[in-house]
């Protein structure tokens, strides 16, 4: 491991060889303008002075660093703590970068705010920033992740924005992308496009990983305040890998920090039944970015399975590509049936409905916690509640 990590990607958003620009030459420019106003508002205390205030009275932040004190005694082993993003305004960690990303429009003149969506998740995040905004709002959705989502769906429509139903292909979060990115190259002039993850073209990863580093650089000074000490270890599940990097990034120059990434492992490791890129995926481009991804021999990607429809994708971030390359950070997988026994358990233990992606993350505690010494300290992200995922676990649990 290199002392000292790079922080920022080079100027083609490459973590080592992970990342760039992957896009249609339209895009090329307004790319550029996008990171160069970015780096701007970065450096402009204003900028920053209106997304903190904003993150304080209007999400929600700072979210308690919460000791799971029955969840720890049960397991004997290290001592569990949990970064409540659940507690957040609409549920999540996504609206940490939803918020960033509209200020970050506002500053570019663009009137008009396109997304997609998988579970409705972003979407949702997207919707209420727009009309904390009252910017133009379309969303793009599957058509069969619409029906699946249909409060999620609701919710949007309430607020005002526009759900447009993608019934390409299998009719799920991969074609809404394509949708939303042919919408982007028609309307770049007045629309901006709020990526709900760390992926996509530079600057995409970069610019998301930054609006959720508020969680890790919260979680450490809160550890610090609680335990004198840092963690022994970070935990977080991971799709496109936005609330990982968030918690991760701001403790990866600590060196006995371990962390640890858990992909969907779905039914187990059996082609088109998980979304772990890590497990018999391979290098490869899409939409956007060259990371780790499910494909097959011909490139093809390849379907994925879930039970958490926000894990549910076949490629990782690229930074996640590069950390995994050098070592700094493992990674792991859970199954739907771990992290279904992980949300009963944090149901009944600590009075937590924890989001089925989330509970991925909580299966992986489950497993490591009662190996670990007493004297460990764990910080497991809870990146959403589960209302939303209520339904669903239902059916298995009840
Ligand atoms: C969307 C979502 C995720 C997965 O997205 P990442 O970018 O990997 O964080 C995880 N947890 C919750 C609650 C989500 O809504």
């Amino acid at each position: 491991m290199p002392d000292l990590l790079p922080t920022v990607p080079d100027a083609t958003g490459h973590f080592g060889p992970f990342g760039g620009m992957f896009v249609p030459e339209t895009l090329m420019t307004p790319l550029q303008d996008l990171a160069q106003a970015y780096e701007k508002a970065r450096q402009d205390p204003a900028f920053q002075l209106e997304l903190d205030q904003l993150l304080h009275n209007y999400v929600g932040r700072p979210t308690p660093l919460y000791y799971a004190q029955r969840w720890t005694e049960n397991l004997g082993g290290a001592k569990i703590y949990l970064k409540r993003e659940d507690l957040l305004h609409t549920g999540a960690h996504k609206i940490n970068n939803a918020l960033g990303q509209i200020l970050l429009a506002k500053r570019l003149g663009k009137t008009r705010i396109i997304a997609e969506t998988g579970a409705g998740q972003h979407g949702v995040a997207t919707a209420t920033v727009c009309a904390r905004f009252g910017m133009e709002c379309v969303v793009y959705m599957g058509a069969v992740d619409m029906e699946r989502q249909a409060l999620n769906v609701a919710r949007m429509r309430l607020m005002g924005a526009k759900v447009v139903p993608v019934t390409a292909g299998q009719a799920t979060l991969k074609e809404a992308v394509n949708e939303a990115m042919r919408d982007w190259v028609a309307t770049v002039d007045n629309t901006h496009y709020i990526i709900g993850s760390a992926l996509g073209s530079h600057p995409f990863p970069m610019m998301v990983r930054d609006f959720h580093r508020v969680i890790g650089i919260e979680a450490r000074q809160q550890i610090l305040e609680k335990e004198g000490r840092l963690p022994s270890m970070l935990v977080a599940c991971v799709g496109g890998g936005s609330n990982a990097m968030g918690l991760f990034h701001p403790f990866l120059n600590d060196a006995d920090v371990r962390m640890v990434g858990v992909e969907a492992g779905g039914d187990g490791i059996l082609p088109e039944r998980h979304a772990a890129r890590f497990q018999g995926g391979k290098l490869g481009v899409l939409q956007g970015t060259k990371t780790w991804l499910l494909a097959n021999d011909d490139g093809q990607i390849e379907l994925t399975h879930s039970v958490s429809a926000g894990l549910d994708y076949a490629a990782i971030g690229p930074e996640h590509a590069y950390l995994q390359s050098i070592g700094r950070v493992e990674y792991t997988y859970a199954t739907d049936t771990e992290a279904l026994a992980a949300f009963k358990t944090l149901a009944t233990t600590e009075g937590i409905l924890p989001a089925l992606e989330s509970s991925h993350a909580m299966a992986y505690v489950h497993k490591i916690a009662p190996l670990l010494p007493k004297t460990d300290i764990i910080i497991a992200n809870l990146s959403g509640r589960g209302d939303k995922d209520v339904e669903q676990a239902s059916k298995y649990l009840l």
